[in-house]
């Protein structure tokens, strides 16, 4: 996607460890317009596989999965919640993640209210990285015994394990922007 990787040169910022800040469009302030843009080349993408519910991990994927999701059939979006919340009831699905940009391990965990093996869902996430968090969640349709039709990804760090760690779970990925490696002068290098 062209105008997406225009915005994260033009926009973006590289931070130590390799963290893309991209908190004017996408993990802070968000622009509707390019999330907009982001749903519907995922609908392009995914809608022949009439997915019945769009699954994300909180915070910045939610935006993206309901733009998504206004794009298809305006399925149900259900987003996996990180770390202990009081009002959340114990029949979850459970699972782990290691935050890429924190460090920290936190439980991730889908009420079983919102997923089951009914569902066709499509994976949708900001980052791709070492596959942490999409590995949780696709744990967690295992669990549920749902079917994982697709995975949409917004950026891609294509040198890290996660992409290929991920397309063995789930051939169906599509990565919007993929980050071929970031050069020791912090210059983005696309595929
Ligand atoms: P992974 O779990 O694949 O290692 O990393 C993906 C998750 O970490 C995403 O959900 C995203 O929130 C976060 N992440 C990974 N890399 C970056 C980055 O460069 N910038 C930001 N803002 N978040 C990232």
């Amino acid at each position: 996607m062209k105008k997406l990787k225009e915005l994260i040169e033009e926009k973006g910022e590289v931070l130590p460890g390799d963290v893309i800040k991209v908190d004017c469009f996408l993990n802070h302030q968000i622009d509707v317009d390019v999330i907009d843009l982001i749903g519907k080349e995922f609908a392009t993408c995914f809608s022949n596989l009439k997915p019945t519910k769009i699954l994300t991990i909180e915070t910045s994927g939610v935006a993206i999965a309901q733009a998504t999701s206004l794009n298809l059939e305006h399925q149900k979006v259900v987003f996996a919640k990180k770390g202990n919340h009081f009002n959340m009831s114990d029949d979850v699905y459970a699972s782990k993640e290691k935050s890429f940009t924190t460090g920290i391990e936190y439980s991730v965990r889908v009420s079983k209210e919102y997923l089951d093996k009914s569902d066709k869902v499509l994976i949708v996430d900001d980052f791709l990285a070492n596959g942490e968090a999409m590995e949780s969640l696709l744990d967690i349709c295992k669990q549920a015994k749902a079917e994982v039709v697709g995975i949409g990804i917004v950026i891609g760090k294509m040198y890290l394990p996660g992409y290929e760690r991920i397309k063995k779970q789930c051939n169906n990925i599509e990565v919007l922007a993929k980050i071929k490696n970031i050069s020791d002068d912090n210059t983005i290098m696309w595929e």
